[in-house]
């Protein structure tokens, strides 16, 4: 029997699933993870089938699902059953987790639409006998007349070209005589004409008719030989062929055409890549061994690939995949970075896809149309190996055999929205609900992550040493305190790098300059009063950008002009402190002038193209020096770079957060390790005031090991983790009176519990105390237990509806990577 209720996830801040019939012709049709489009409130909204229901709730009025979007359903059982465990893990509305998870609505449009309502219908009706009742103006009659006229609905817009201004809108709508609507239209899907060669089949008499004209031969030699079929404007193109010769030949029947989706557009550097073919060295064969061995057991599993920079993990992992797919299974390989989807999709793409099949690549910065075409060709089975960025782990693959996360410590897996989800642990879940291998990569891992490699949760697999011999390169301090005794100079390139960089120049390699922070100067200050500029939204210096010649917020995006005069004080003794990217590439353009730089950071590569011309700028040699952000330390395998400097290693030192030690010891070796790639020898300049530190020493030695020692010992002391887990837990409002009040309110639910399971700290005013206009208070929970948190946190979420504390107000972060 078929079901006429069903329960539907919304993409609503709620915490529920709403009912809604199923009308009888779709019955068929609508499955659990099947897309609709149903009615909500005065909108439209896309949600997703969860689960058929016999009943609707009591005493609710019952609405019927408007459409059903698709004819597969879109979501697998299993994504299912991935997206309510992250739901209640992360404490996040089910319907937002399916949004994480959906492909992009491409062939939807939304429109807003002013409706007739039926009291609307019968003042219309009343007002054609004459009467002007309502105390409407003439105008507005007259309106109400046409939109009659009109079938009783009108795009919003429109309505001025009838002669209605939008307080008259506002009147009507208030009188409950008009409704705005929001719908969603269907639009067509973006296609490309095919044509192919069919005039030589025994069928075709046209062909046989009459001998073929030299142009008409040219297309047949290009179809039927050279090319195979062809998208009708590469034809055009390639042919020099007109359009009605095509029409022509189609209805002679010498030609034949149909509709494709379109392709996805090519990566530039595809063209001609040749994948390197290197035997693997001993120590990758036996970690490769070591994966076999696990794919063998065919039951669920983690390993951590620890290598060094530049050991080879990538060969590891292409191969660790070519063996599930010859097993017949499927793979996932996340990357932190838009920019090493490129880099992995590319040698992927040549190991496995015939002419580019097979594999698919998800990131954010595709357009929403490359995203979807790329997320089907995965759910239709097309592409068997997916490589992609965070959200990439929701990839409708079946019969996962492996999931790849490489450079699993970076913090870019971890979602800072809601779902407020790690993509390395959900690598983990979800392997787990596919009795599949999780296999995490990196030269640095996690303080979590290796501590559970040593319990021997993880299986620890090592690569010790650089392909081919080579030796990691060579750290140097640059204690900046001495720098100064010297020069008495300020800026951020010490003699030292002033003289490794010319050196580079000189012996034309390359050079890598790292620096924390993007835009022109970090701070705007006042001389007289001491004041600097903060963002009007945020408790937070604005930083300058000189280029665009204004102000902006790094955390809500605000901008401001520069100002003239300091606003608080009026003085006109306005400094600017602090040099960011933007400052730095000025800099070595003057220093080294005719050396050929540039700089690479969110400020420059904004979209995918220009992120593959930068680095493939500098890949193949076209700059000297690449100046940027924490982009640069991330995985490349530049060949030519022998000198890495970091302008400032104390910026990520110096956070008020428990991982800062960790994250310096993590981008420090990883930009350490794009130095002495190739076959020349790399050096790395680190400055620094606090020499001493360990995060600094350990990263001088590329030492992971020593640093994890002593990090691991700080986190026992202090009850961090990995020895407990946190749940960051913030009260926000834009009225500083609510945020307190409620904070104070949540804290009488929280303080009973704080004892031996559970620490509770807090509330107390957050880092950012201010954030996009909202004051913030927080509480820090830690628990050896992570369950302890969970129901801690739910009961905390049941208590503030109990209190009427809005949803919105209350932000809970499981397993929180930044604490601001
Ligand atoms: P990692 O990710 O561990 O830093 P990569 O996977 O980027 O290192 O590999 C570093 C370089 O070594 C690449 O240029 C790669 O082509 C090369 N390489 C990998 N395996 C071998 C091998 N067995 N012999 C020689 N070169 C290799
Ligand atoms: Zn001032
Ligand atoms: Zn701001």
């Amino acid at each position: 029997m078929t079901c006429s209720f069903c329960n539907v996830a919304l993409p609503v801040p709620l915490r529920t699933a709403f009912t809604y019939a199923v009308p009888e012709s779709m019955r068929s049709v609508v499955q659990p993870g099947s897309r609709v489009l149903v009615p909500f409130r005065k909108q439209s909204l896309v949600g997703v089938v969860v689960e058929f229901v016999n009943a609707a709730p009591e005493g609710t009025k019952v609405r019927e699902i408007a459409r059903v979007l698709d004819f597969v359903p879109t979501l697998t059982p299993k994504l299912i059953e991935l997206a309510s465990w992250i739901a209640n893990y992360y404490l996040a509305p089910v319907g937002e987790v399916f949004r994480a998870m959906l492909p992009p609505l491409t062939e939807l449009k939304s429109q807003r639409q002013i409706l007739l309502t039926p009291s609307g219908r019968e003042a219309s009706e009343s007002l054609s006998g004459g009467e002007l009742s309502h105390g409407l103006t003439g105008a507005e009659a007259t309106f109400l007349t046409k939109l009659k006229e009109k079938k009783g609905a009108v795009l919003l817009g429109l309505q001025s070209k009838l002669g209605l201004d939008v307080s008259s809108l506002q009147k009507l709508q208030r009188l409950g005589l008009i409704e705005i609507h929001e719908s969603l239209q269907a639009i067509r899907r973006e296609t490309l004409r095919v044509i192919a060669w069919k005039g030589t089949g025994a069928g075709s008499e046209a062909a046989a008719a009459k001998p073929l004209a030299e142009k008409e031969e040219k297309i047949r030699t290009l179809l039927e030989t050279e090319r195979g079929p062809l998208p009708l404007p590469q034809l055009l193109r390639l042919a020099n062929a007109t359009r009605s010769l095509i029409d022509r030949m189609l209805r002679d029947a010498l030609l034949e055409s149909w509709e494709e989706p379109l392709d996805p557009a090519e990566d530039p550097f595809d063209t001609g890549y040749t994948p390197p073919a290197h035997e693997l060295n001993a120590e990758q064969e036996a970690a490769l061994k070591g994966i076999r061995a696990r794919f063998e057991l065919g039951a669920f599993g983690v390993q951590l690939l620890h290598g060094v920079t530049g050991s080879g993990k990538t060969e590891v992992y292409l191969r660790a995949i070519q063996e599930m797919l010859a097993r017949g299974k499927t793979a996932i390989i996340l990357v932190p970075e838009i920019a090493l989807t490129l880099w992995i999709g590319r040698q992927c793409r040549s190991w496995f896809g015939a002419r580019f099949e097979g594999v698919a690549v998800l990131h954010s910065a595709l357009s929403d149309v490359e995203r979807a075409r790329e997320w089907w060709r995965v759910r239709n089975g097309e592409a068997r190996v997916v490589v992609g960025t965070r959200s990439a782990i929701f990839a409708p693959l079946e019969n996962v055999g492996l999931i790849i996360v490489d450079e699993e410590q970076e913090s870019s897996y971890k979602q800072e929205e809601t779902p407020r989800y790690h993509g390395r642990d959900i690598a983990i879940v979800r392997a787990k609900m596919e009795s599949a291998l999780t296999l995490l990569g990196s030269a640095t891992p996690s303080m979590e992550t290796y501590h559970h490699a040593r319990e021997g949760k993880y299986e620890l697999l090592t690569l010790a040493s650089r392909v081919a011999d080579r030796a990691l390169a060579s750290v140097e301090i640059v204690d900046l305190r001495e720098e100064f005794q010297h020069t008495h100079l300020t800026s951020p390139i010490s003699s030292k790098l002033h003289a490794g960089i010319q050196e580079c120049l000189y012996s034309k390699t390359q050079a890598l300059v790292l620096i924390n922070r993007r835009g022109y100067s970090w701070s705007v200050l006042c001389r007289s009063c001491g004041a600097s500029v903060q963002c009007v939204n945020c408790s937070i210096s604005m930083t300058h950008h000189k280029q665009r010649n204004r102000l902006e917020c790094h955390y809500c995006g605000s901008i401001q002009p520069i100002p003239k005069l300091c606003p608080k004080c009026q003085s006109k003794y306005i400094y600017f402190f602090g040099e960011g990217s933007e400052h730095l590439e000025e800099r070595l353009r003057k220093e080294f002038p005719g050396a050929r730089i540039a700089r690479l950071d969110r400020d420059t590569a904004r979209t995918k193209r220009q992120y593959q011309e930068t680095l493939g700028a500098f890949a193949g040699g076209a700059l000297d020096i690449l100046v940027g952000t924490q982009m640069l330390a991330k995985g490349h395998d530049f060949q030519r770079v022998t000198l890495v400097g970091v302008v400032s290693a104390d910026s990520s030192l110096s956070l008020p957060d428990f991982r800062a030690a960790e994250r310096t010891f993590q981008l420090l070796t990883q930009v350490a390790g794009r130095a002495g790639r190739g076959e020349l020898p790399g050096r790395v300049l680190i400055q620094t005031f606090y020499p001493e530190h360990y995060a600094i020493q350990d990263a001088v030695k590329q030492d992971y090991l020593s640093f994890f020692e002593r990090e691991l010992h700080f986190r026992r002391m202090m009850a961090y983790p990995p020895f407990t887990s946190l749940a960051n837990v913030i009260v926000r409002d834009v009225r500083l009176e609510k945020a307190i009040l409620w904070s104070r309110q949540l804290s009488q639910y929280f303080s009973p519990y704080d004892g031996e399971r559970v620490r509770i700290l807090g509330p107390a005013a957050a880092p950012l105390a201010r954030l996009k206009r909202e004051h913030r208070f927080q509480f820090l929970l830690k628990s050896p237990k992570r369950s302890v948190l969970t129901k801690l946190l739910s009961g905390a979420i049941a208590y503030c509806d109990a209190k009427e504390i809005p949803q919105s107000a209350l932000l809970a972060d499981m397993d929180p990577l930044s604490l601001l």
